[in-house]
């Protein structure tokens, strides 16, 4: 790892979230290269906030606490949630540099970052024109299904930039998280189940609204996220803000709003950011 270290002199994140930037940490001698529309994210961590959905939850004595947190990293992990690692810290020190969408070389290696919105609004699939491949990062077709959760997804985006995916002359599709190589016959197949998660976690919602369930008790029912990971502070509130619902010790209180007809997302009433 020492010696992969030093080799190491250009880090491309598809995008900021913690997953695919804590290991930023571990190259210092590398450039870190964001898309263009997170670049600011390193290191305003305040952005990372704005765009997580913290911001609009907890204000800015939220994100300030939030933000302490990370960096003091003697903060009590929260279960199943990177929340409080102090890799955000680590990983987000060293400005990044913007990559353009659309082509440029790394090395001898022609790439086209091909900009994927939905999951975030930068997200970039590296695409291999030469090799056939692309890594499409977060269209991760795992059994959890889209994630589109934070204050700067979109969900149609989501569809449309998945589908995209299969414009590309690739026959190789490397997956993030566990699902790995496909060929692009069995990524084009199981996209469409995987996207149907969507209408599924809807579903699901107007049955439970259907039952007489409040809105304010949706959370209650696993939608999202199974319950478990409910004891975690970001996961509380189904198909709203990745850091919506209530942190452990804070009050209850979630308002859902209709989004494109079809998206449901909650906007909680602001409660107090129970950082210690
Ligand atoms: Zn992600």
């Amino acid at each position: 790892m020492r010696r992969l270290a030093r080799v190491v002199t250009r880090i491309l994140n598809t995008h900021y979230h913690f997953d695919h930037i804590h290991g930023n940490r571990l190259f210092p001698n590398a450039t870190v290269m964001l898309n263009q529309v997170e670049q600011e994210c390193f290191p305003r961590l305040e952005s990372i906030a704005g765009k997580l959905g913290i911001q609009e939850l907890y204000g800015d004595a939220g994100v300030a606490e939030w933000i302490r947190a990370v960096a003091a990293g003697t903060s009590p992990p929260a279960p199943f949630s990177p929340a409080f690692r102090p890799e955000w810290w680590f990983s987000t020190r060293v400005p990044a540099e913007a990559y353009p969408y659309g082509e440029f070389a790394i090395g001898s290696v022609r790439t086209v970052m091909v900009h994927s919105p939905g999951h975030t609004a930068g997200m970039a699939c590296p695409f291999f024109p030469e090799e056939g491949l692309v890594y499409t990062a977060d269209i991760d077709l795992t059994r959890f299904g889209p994630w589109y959760f934070a204050t700067d997804c979109d969900i149609d985006a989501f569809v449309r930039s998945s589908r995209a995916l299969l414009a590309l002359d690739a026959e190789w599709y490397v997956t993030g998280h566990e699902e790995g190589l496909l060929r692009r016959s069995e990524f084009a197949e199981r996209l469409e189940g995987y996207l149907a998660i969507i209408d599924k976690r809807d579903r699901r919602i107007l049955d439970l609204l259907g039952q007489g369930v409040s809105e304010e008790r949706l959370t209650d029912h696993g939608v999202l996220y199974p319950t478990r990971y409910h004891v975690a502070p970001w996961v509380r509130t189904p198909d709203g803000r990745s850091f919506a619902g209530r942190w452990p010790t804070g009050p209850p209180g979630t308002v859902p709003r209709w989004s494109s007809g079809r998206a449901f997302i909650l906007r909680p009433r602001p409660v107090r950011c129970a950082v210690s």
